[in-house]
């Protein structure tokens, strides 16, 4: 029992030296990118604690490997192994294409209530950037992982529940839909699943010295469901954090602008204009907190401003349990050759090691990182783009990295 991680009552975790932490390795170049990563936090923690600590890594399965081996996606077993050992770590999993199957990290996010999705994207040195200034980009994103669209409430045009559903909205409504011809998806947001978003956004904020917390909503257009996103979030910023947080209204009426040490400052953008304001203003940006769709949208810019998603890392974190993974996919045409970028799952495993505690091994990763980087040995995404690097397979960039650990 000594190997499990467990939760005190405030949900902080309890860790042991040597906790088993499962991992998916994942489908297509999953394996790859896997085997590149464990190399590396192997390493981390081993400079870091001098033998003191080490992970037990346990694969539990998943997938086209699963699949084969059990006639399942994704078995039973493997999401009671995460709950029991409460952090896992996973490659990328292909979405079976026809078999009726939703995509499973969405069922694995669904299934174990992983209700944030994080997705951190602060600017490495030397990676090459469509943005004038990357060096400015460091934000979070905390985006809603359970309901919206990722609900897949949706009917296809013909079928006899749009028809009901369409007909039960014409009734409602002046509307006048066609019910033969429209396809019609629901869009739920609730008070209860926004405000633990939200205050989980606002907890890590203070948590890690950042100076905002930003809603961003289409609640212009959208009041119940994107508008009720917003005014919950004030609610829980008021309620809550009311010792933590001034709103933008208080800082430029009670403080001119400048908010008092300590203090958060709580804001919101509508999503179109959130797009422009991280382009052309990212220094005004730390933590940013959104409904599924436009949290989708924006982490995957945000990916795009400081390299590409190769080096993008993210994590799904509930009450309970935690998910670390890589946020692209399988780049089957990949698979097996050695050859991707295993950055955006090591970067995912630094995160995996905060969230342990274990703050050392995932600086001195980040370090190595950023060295190997500057060095310009990368893998081929980047050196197509930075003149004069060389090209290393996936695991020679790991090994690069261990050798750079101090
Ligand atoms: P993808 O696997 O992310 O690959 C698209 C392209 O992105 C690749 O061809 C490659 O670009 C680049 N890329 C992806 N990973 C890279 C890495 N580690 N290093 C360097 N470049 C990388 O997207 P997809 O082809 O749309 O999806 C394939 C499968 O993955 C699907 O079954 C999809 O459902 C699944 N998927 C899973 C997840 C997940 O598990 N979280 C997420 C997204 C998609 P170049 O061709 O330019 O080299």
């Amino acid at each position: 029992m000594e190997n499990i991680i467990k939760l005190n009552q405030d949900g902080s975790l309890i860790v042991p030296d040597t906790p088993v932490i499962p991992y998916i390795p994942g489908d297509g170049t999953g394996p790859d990118i896997w085997n590149a990563t464990r190399l590396v936090l192997d390493q981390a923690v081993k400079t870091a604690y001098k033998g003191d600590k080490k992970i037990i890594f346990q694969e539990i399965l998943a997938g086209e490997d699963s699949f084969k081996k059990t006639g399942e996606w994704l078995p039973k077993e493997t999401l009671d192994q995460i709950e029991k050992y409460k952090v896992a770590i996973k490659g990328p999993l292909t979405t079976p294409v026809g078999h009726g199957m939703r995509s499973l990290n969405v069922a694995i996010r669904q299934e174990l209530d992983l209700f944030a999705c994080i997705r951190p994207a602060k600017y490495i040195k030397g990676v090459p950037s469509p943005c004038s200034e990357p060096e400015k980009i460091d934000m979070i994103i905390f985006r809603e992982n359970t309901e919206d669209i990722y609900l897949g409430i949706e009917w296809e045009a013909g079928t006899k529940e749009a028809a009901e559903a369409l007909s039960f909205i014409n009734a409602r409504t002046s509307k006048n839909l066609d019910t033969a011809t429209t396809g019609i998806g629901m869009k739920p947001i609730s008070e209860q699943y926004t405000k633990r978003l939200i205050s989980k956004a606002i907890q890590y904020a203070i948590d890690n010295n950042r100076k905002n917390v930003t809603i961003m909503h289409k609640g212009n257009i959208m009041k119940y469901t994107e508008g009720a996103f917003l005014k919950w979030g004030y609610e829980v910023g008021k309620n809550e954090f009311k010792d933590n947080i001034i709103t933008e209204q208080d800082l430029w009426d009670k403080f001119d602008g400048k908010a008092p040490g300590g203090k958060i400052v709580l804001k919101d953008r509508i999503a179109d204009n959130m797009f422009q304001q991280v382009l052309l203003r990212p220094s005004e940006y730390d933590v940013i907190a959104a409904p599924n769709l436009n949290g989708d949208y924006i982490s995957d810019l945000l990916a795009a401003m400081v390299g590409g998603l190769g080096l993008a890392p993210g994590a799904n974190i509930g009450t309970n349990c935690a998910v670390f993974e890589a946020t692209h996919g399988t780049a089957p045409k990949y698979a097996g050759m050695d050859k991707v970028n295993p950055g955006s799952l090591i970067l995912s495993g630094a995160m995996m090691l905060d969230h342990l505690g274990w703050d050392r091994a995932s600086e001195i990763i980040h370090k190595a990182l950023q060295k190997t980087i500057l060095n310009k040995t990368v893998t081929y995404d980047l050196a197509r783009q930075i003149e004069g690097s060389t090209k290393l397979k996936c695991s020679e960039f790991a090994e690069q990295i261990c050798s750079l650990m101090e």
